[in-house]
């Protein structure tokens, strides 16, 4: 006879003593929470921006990974040995560089929590809270911003986070494609059809990118003019443009407004450029990646009239509402173009409540498949905050870019390029483009503040954008001041 005995496949629990054990990890998680509000505490003593030089960082680190275990106190040690010189601190209170991402302690808790939790809410079945926790917060935050009804999970459309802006703006065009073709771009792709993008010279060049990935091409995207001084998109340009495209016998099908540019802050009109396009069925995209989330205040919220018109918005809490990256909210007003373009079913991820159609399964709303808890963070800001606190941060950023704005304006040597958007600063050296470049490197490279530039119509200028969770008047003063001292450096 055969022996019948089960041989002995029994697995050592060896590995298991490569993790930490769990009163370890309360022990490290301390320490790491430590670490970081040392992190913050010590921020502003150091340099803004990074001062290494490329390969630094790299020369710190040993060229393959250690054979053996380390304790984590060693990567600990490491971040302020190797990582804390190599950082420009986005957290600093004197950040005012491209546009803020925040982070604040309610939210980095979250995360932390997200992380802890690891849950995978591809679909609503893998994690009911995970689904449901985001529709009512992303629900609130429609409502606090005052988003039309349309928007809510109770409707037709919805809200879901997206990483970025960028993937946000992607996943629009890709819903657009699928109205505007019947649902043939998701079948046979974008096929013979001459897709036409519009938006204007200062959109954010995630547009040109999603009309590159949705396979339309670069060339899809027709830029329309702005107003020379306002920098909004010349809406009668846009007229032209649509008339002469249809005429040419291409098909519009997306229009990109900027309700605040990256560039100055400026403002499309949203209502306008809906009115302009509604007779060619245009699907509207309302960018509104940082300023949309200053609508949480009501006297803010002007540069979003005409949003009802809208397809589809975004805004990023992880620019200046708080909430750590990544976190962009999106909405739709109709869901049904979203999950037409995106959605797929394969036999694993069959089930009965999403075949009983009362669930929403978020792998339909955007490129990827897996999706963390993004949704804790947000929550835990919106109400540890409160839209109490978060209109007043908000409030104290807009109110220290009009000091700085004031402090330009009384300046002899200096002038406002364009009109201060919400907490965004656009000015330059009256004596010219290398004067300003030259006073924003000084400013930088003294590890004072840190800026960024831009160009608005051909002729350089700073950007000054307030937005930290730690920036106070002090901050901007100081930063003030070491423009002075670099304007005089410039014989200004
Ligand atoms: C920052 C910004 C973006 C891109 O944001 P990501 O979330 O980094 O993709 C897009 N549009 C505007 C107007 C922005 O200011």
């Amino acid at each position: 006879m055969p022996d019948q005995s089960v041989p002995d496949q029994s697995v050592p629990d060896e590995s298991l003593r490569a993790h930490m054990s769990p009163e370890e990890f309360r022990r490290q998680g301390h320490a790491t929470i430590d670490w970081i509000a040392d992190y913050w505490a010590s921020l502003d003593g150091l340099p803004v921006r990074a001062q290494v030089a490329p390969g630094d960082v790299r020369g710190l680190l040993p060229p393959s990974a250690p054979e053996s275990p380390e304790p984590f106190d060693a990567v600990l040690a490491d971040l302020d040995r190797v990582v804390v010189p190599g950082l420009t601190h986005w957290q600093h209170p004197r950040f005012f560089a491209y546009f803020p991402a925040n982070s604040s302690p309610a939210a980095i808790l979250g995360d932390l929590v997200s992380s802890g939790i690891g849950a995978q809410g591809m679909i609503w079945a893998t994690s009911p809270a995970v689904t449901e926790v985001e529709q009512v917060v992303l629900d609130w935050l429609a409502e606090a911003l005052g988003l039309p009804e349309a928007y809510r999970s109770d409707g037709p459309g919805g809200g879901v986070i997206q990483d970025t802006a960028s993937t946000a703006t992607f996943t629009a065009l890709l819903s657009a494609l699928h109205r505007a073709s019947g649902g043939a771009v998701r079948r046979s792709g974008v096929g013979g059809t001459r897709w036409r993008v519009y938006g204007s010279t200062q959109a954010h060049s995630s547009l040109v990118k999603a009309a590159m990935m949705a396979g339309l091409g670069e060339d899809a995207v027709r830029t329309i003019d702005v107003d020379a001084s306002t920098q909004a998109m010349d809406v009668d340009a846009l007229r032209d443009a649509l008339l002469e495209d249809v005429e040419a016998g291409l098909r519009p099908v997306m229009v990109h407004v900027a309700a605040g540019s990256t560039s100055t802050g400026a403002m499309d009109d949203v209502a306008a450029v809906a009115e302009v396009v509604r007779e060619w069925g245009v699907w509207v995209h309302v960018d509104a990646a940082w300023a949309g989330v200053a609508a949480v205040c009501p006297e803010h919220r002007g540069h979003l009239a005409g949003v009802e018109a809208a397809d589809s918005f975004v805004t990023n809490p992880h620019k200046w509402l708080l909430t750590t990256f990544d976190c962009s909210t999106f909405w739709v007003r109709d869901r049904a173009a979203l999950t037409g373009a995106l959605s797929i079913l394969p036999e694993y991820l069959r089930n009965a409540a999403t075949e009983s159609g009362e669930v929403v399964d978020y792998r339909d709303w955007h490129p990827q498949l897996g999706r963390r808890f993004r949704a804790v963070k947000l929550w835990a800001v919106l109400r540890t905050y409160g839209l109490e606190g978060l209109r007043a941060h908000v409030r104290s950023g807009v109110a220290l870019a009009a000091r700085v704005a004031d402090l330009v304006s009384a300046d002899d040597r200096w002038e406002l390029v364009t009109e201060p958007s919400l907490s965004l600063v656009v000015f330059r050296l009256r004596a010219g483009d290398e004067e300003t470049m030259a006073a924003m490197e000084a400013v930088n490279a003294s590890g004072e503040a840190y800026l960024s530039h831009t160009t608005v119509e051909g002729r350089a200028a700073i950007r000054l954008a307030v937005g930290s969770w730690r920036t106070t008047q002090a901050d901007v003063d100081r930063a003030w001041a070491a423009l002075q001292d670099a304007a005089a450096g410039q014989g200004g």
